[in-house]
């Protein structure tokens, strides 16, 4: 090898080697900031990677000696073992200041950026003078003797050979740091991408899109997780599709949540015809294999600056505004507001006092009677949660909803399972007439995987009878997941357990899987029951559903009864079972207590008279 090569082949093969450690070293950190790594894993790698990149970067100075090469290469590079340790202070705090940490590593990665734009300078000069070096030692093998000449050949191969290898290693690494960038499925910019992102924004306006199907998790329920992998891939071809019509950058942040940032007000008309762009992607369905899909978005925007500049208080409008518009039904937008920040606060506090609810007995279960049709005879009752916060009774359509998001129903639900367990063996202990106990199951306690050992546990504890227990939970949840719904629902059903759908109609979901699903009984939702009348397309629905218990062999409850013309038709229509004002409201404990013992003597006194007659008939 000629003497050139010699000394530029080393060089390179060190250059690469310093922006490999240096890439680790850089990924360690950034993967610990997003919590992607384990601290004690974070640690090893960063300790290593920092060796490994000191030892390497020795080397680099010694073999490059020019100073101006080396120069910018050295600042930066001092102001990354600077930050390296004061990044690690901050995140190894007991109350991290994710804030500080944030900028710590921007700078760390804005200096590791200049040192790879340098080491590409670099490396392009070292690489035009190795192959002009070659070149000359062409042109010399000419003049020599053939077995110098084949010598030098063969320098020249391998020069080159060292070469190729050198830019292979160094594609894959930066093959490796586009996958630490980007997400694997779509290809685009992720979550921390998109919040270094917003590190980077200059002083003009920029708005802040997020964006999410709606009711996607039902939709991955219905279609498997496969189909919806290629659904994300489709909707995110889209929305970069219209995205770029107004330079709009697309990023994906996690499931099937994007962000878009344009570079444009929310006030601005261009601004709006992005958005409506958006919001138009759902109108042509989407072709899965051989399934077509509707699927509307959510959107929530929140400008920069005017809303925050701080690009984790922009985040978390745009985020406030996105719930908003899932709230609000979906298929719509919103606007980030400071009203929304409140209600979002409100929840906060609200959410953090029922995570006490439960110790502090706040939490109480009132009783609405079930009657059964033909007979007009007390069947049992539907348990229903309240909370008593500061002597106020809050309704449950405010907290459940906040306890599911929150994941405070599985304690809640399992307080609920025990105190209903117990007690229904209170009411039917020494009685004749079993009564059953209806309780509502969220999905999130469904889906918890400690669920069926909390049943257990409360029908142990109780000492009741499973048949006494019916568990009503929703279409939802067995559109999410309905192999292992279908699992626990037989599990439930042999251990005697009835099990009923509530709100039945109201769900997204295909009427096939019912037959599927052990299930004991149909709750017709009381939107159905509510404007009930003879002849409308509710009354159809009503009747419908009546057919379709009887045929699969279940029994079917309507809720929500309130007239009396609205038991007359059900009546006729021979609903079996009824639930609603019209009877009772529900009741405290002690008040449905004394119910059952009316409707004890209701049915002794019915029995007597049916004596009675019977008497008169046999003397007759
Ligand atoms: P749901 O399970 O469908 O319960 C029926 C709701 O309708 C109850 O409201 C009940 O009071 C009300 N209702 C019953 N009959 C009538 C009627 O004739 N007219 C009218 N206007 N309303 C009637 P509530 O107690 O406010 O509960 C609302 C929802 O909160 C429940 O709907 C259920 O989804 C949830 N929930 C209540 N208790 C629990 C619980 O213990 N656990 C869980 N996971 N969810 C619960
Ligand atoms: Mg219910
Ligand atoms: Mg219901």
């Amino acid at each position: 090898m000629t003497p050139l090569l010699k000394e530029k082949i080393p060089s390179l093969n060190g250059l690469a080697d310093f922006e490999s450690a240096l890439l680790r070293y850089q990924l360690a950190l950034n993967k610990y900031f997003a919590r992607s790594i384990s601290r004690d894993r974070f640690l090893l790698i960063e300790r290593d990677a920092r060796m490994e990149m000191d030892m390497r970067f020795g080397y680099l100075l010694n073999r490059l000696q020019t100073p101006d090469d080396m120069q910018a290469i050295r600042q930066s590079y001092a102001s990354v073992l600077a930050l390296g340790p004061k990044f690690e202070a901050e995140m190894m705090r007991p109350a991290v200041n994710a804030e500080a940490a944030r900028v710590i590593l921007r700078d760390l990665n804005t200096n590791t950026n200049n040192i790879r734009t340098q080491l590409d300078r670099l490396q392009g000069r070292l690489e035009s003078t190795s192959v002009d070096g070659a070149s000359d030692v062409v042109k010399e093998v000419n003049d020599s003797s053939s077995l110098v000449h084949l010598y030098t050949a063969a320098s020249l191969l391998i020069a080159l050979f060292l070469i190729y290898q050198f830019r292979a290693r160094l594609a894959s690494e930066r093959k490796l740091a586009f996958q630490a960038w980007h997400d694997p499925l779509t290809q685009l910019p992720h979550r921390l991408a998109f919040e270094q992102r917003l590190t980077r924004l200059d002083d003009k306006p920029y708005t802040v899109v997020l964006c999410v199907p709606d009711r996607f998790d039902q939709i991955v329920g219905g279609i498997g997780h496969r189909r919806a992998d290629r659904l994300i891939l489709e909707m995110t071809r889209r929305v970069q599709e219209v995205a770029r019509r107004h330079a709009g950058e697309v990023f994906r942040m996690d499931g099937a949540n994007i962000a878009i940032l344009y570079r444009l007000s929310n006030g601005h008309p261009d601004f709006y015809a992005a958005l409506d762009a958006l919001k138009a992607l759902g109108t042509s369905p989407f072709q899965l294999e051989n399934q077509e899909m509707h699927v509307t978005l959510s959107l929530g925007a929140s400008e920069y600056p005017i809303h925050s500049a701080d690009p984790a208080d922009l985040l978390k409008n745009a985020d406030a505004a996105l719930t908003a518009a899932r709230e609000a039904g979906g298929d719509t937008y919103v606007f980030y507001s400071q009203s929304l920040n409140e209600r979002s606060q409100e929840k906060l506090a609200l959410e953090a006092a029922l995570g006490h609810a439960v110790e502090q007995g706040e939490l109480e279960l009132h009783y609405q009677p079930q009657y059964d049709v033909a007979n007009a005879r007390l069947i049992g009752f539907e348990a229903l949660v309240r909370w008593r916060r500061d002597g106020q009774l809050v309704s449950p359509a405010d907290f459940i909803p906040v306890a599911e998001s929150s994941g405070l129903i599985v304690p809640i639900g399992s307080w609920i399972l025990q105190e209903a367990c117990r007690q229904i063996k209170i009411w039917n202990e020494g009685a004749d007439e079993k009564l059953l106990m209806a309780i509502n199951i969220s999905p999130r306690q469904f889906n918890h995987p400690g669920f069926m050992l909390m049943v257990h546990e409360s029908l142990t504890q109780s000492g009741v009878d499973p048949s006494w227990i019916e568990l009503e939970i929703t279409e939802g949840i067995m559109v999410q997941r309905p192999e292992r719904t279908a699992l626990l629902m037989k599990h439930l059903r042999h251990l005697g357990i009835q099990l009923a759908i509530d709100d039945f109609g109201t769900g997204y979901s295909s009427l096939s899987y019912l037959k599927h699903f052990p299930i004991t009984k149909l709750k017709i939702d009381q939107s159905f029951i509510r404007g009930l009348q003879a002849g409308s397309s509710d009354a159809a629905i009503v009747q419908a559903v009546i057919t379709l218990g009887h045929n699969l062999n279940v029994a079917v409850i309507a809720e929500g009864v309130e007239e009396q013309e609205h038991l007359d038709l059900l009546g006729a229509w021979r609903c079996d079972q009824i639930q609603g004002y019209f009877y009772s409201k529900p009741l405290t404990a002690n008040r449905a207590g004394e119910f059952i013992s009316r409707a004890g003597e209701f049915i002794a006194r019915q029995s007597l008279l049916r004596d009675a007659s019977a008497i008169e008939l046999s003397a007759a």
